[in-house]
């Protein structure tokens, strides 16, 4: 099958190159992001291969459409950047990665977590500059804290076990039902798990009813300084919301591997660039946020099971055989 691969970095190619040798696809690696711009691109594909960033709107769909492009392969398990609608009109087949490694995802979450609380970003400057002081190091211990984890799927449940760990009383919130899988894990409704909760950790799609989940009013019922974790997707939290819940302390530590309006910034090296963005660049300036540029899912095991499940996804279409991971019959 001939495979344009957009977005591409060279940790991807390196990694779908690998996994190719299984299954001969005829991949092109294309840098650029596909949206309504780079549309002209696409001319000889049988399928796309995109990320995150990627614009899949109806526009681009009715495009491949007419370009013969059968396939759009979403190489990541999140898929709010495709009009599914305009998909299943069009007869194109979407196919995403539901699964690759949550362990990747859940550890970088933590690594947050741990990061934000004792400051080990602060702390590695600092001793790198000779300054061996404590003041405004302090953290706290995370046993007998509250985390209240909001979407116990694959990355929620990993999460919420790894704090198990650290002793932690787990609340957890899920419109679906679960297996909580520990005694110090506890289903919870959503407006208890905002109220009791130390850390507050995300691991539910953007969907219309999860945007902006994190706004004026949710952050009003939290604790003081309450910490919130987002490594899922930028567009549930208000980033104003929680600006002005950091200006009046409501917020006490923030961490985000990902941002409601990433996809200009993100994977991009923009050092010698001046970001444009305003809100984003207010968020720097707080000595309690953390920012990681979407590098949750970066882990070698991720990435080989990414691009292999990629590539399996689109063998099993050209196979025309019923392939698990197509999305346009789910809801
Ligand atoms: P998953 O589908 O296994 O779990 C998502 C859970 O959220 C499900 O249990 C679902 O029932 C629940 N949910 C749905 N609506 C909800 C709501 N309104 N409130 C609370 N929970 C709700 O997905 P996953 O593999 O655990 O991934 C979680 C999210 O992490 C993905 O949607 C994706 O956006 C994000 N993600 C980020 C990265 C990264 O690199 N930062 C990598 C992979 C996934």
């Amino acid at each position: 099958m001939k495979i344009f691969v957009f977005s591409t970095k060279p940790y991807d190619k390196d990694y779908f190159r690998q996994e190719n040798s299984a299954f001969n696809h005829d991949l092109t690696f294309i840098k650029t992001h596909l949206n309504d711009q780079t549309l002209p691109l696409v001319e000889g594909a049988d399928a796309v291969c995109v990320f995150v960033n990627d614009t899949l709107d109806r526009p681009v769909i009715e495009h491949l459409a007419g370009a013969g492009v059968k396939h759009i392969a979403l190489r990541c398990a999140g898929f709010n950047n495709v009009d599914m609608e305009a998909a299943r009109e069009f007869g194109i087949n979407v196919v995403n990665v539901p699964a690759y490694s949550p362990y990747s995802v859940a550890e970088h979450t933590v690594g947050m977590i741990l990061s934000l609380n004792r400051k080990l970003h602060k702390a590695y400057a600092r001793v790198r500059e000779g300054n061996f002081s404590l003041d405004g190091l302090m953290g706290f211990d995370l046993h007998n804290k509250t985390a209240g984890i909001v979407g116990m799927g694959r990355i929620g449940q990993v999460t919420a076990n790894i704090l198990t760990g650290f002793g932690c009383k787990v609340l957890a919130y899920d419109p679906f039902p679960f297996q909580p899988g520990h005694d110090s894990i506890v289903p919870s409704d959503l407006d208890t798990l905002f109220r009791d909760s130390d850390i507050i950790s995300l691991h539910c799609p953007l969907t219309p009813q999860t945007r902006h989940m994190i706004n004026e009013q949710a952050i009003s019922t939290m604790k003081d300084t309450v910490m919130i974790i987002n490594t899922s997707r930028g567009g549930l939290i208000d980033t104003r919301a929680v600006i002005n819940g950091l200006k009046n302390n409501k917020i006490g530590w923030l961490g985000l591997d990902v941002y409601e309006d990433e996809s200009d910034m993100f994977f991009e090296n923009l050092s010698q660039s001046i970001i444009q963005d305003d809100v984003f660049s207010r968020l720097l300036t707080f000595p309690n946020v953390l920012i990681t540029g979407h590098q949750a899912f970066f882990t070698k095991e991720a990435m080989t099971s990414i691009a292999r499940t990629t590539l399996q996804n689109l063998e099993t279409l050209e196979k025309g055989d019923s392939c698990q991971n197509l999305l346009n019959e789910k809801r």
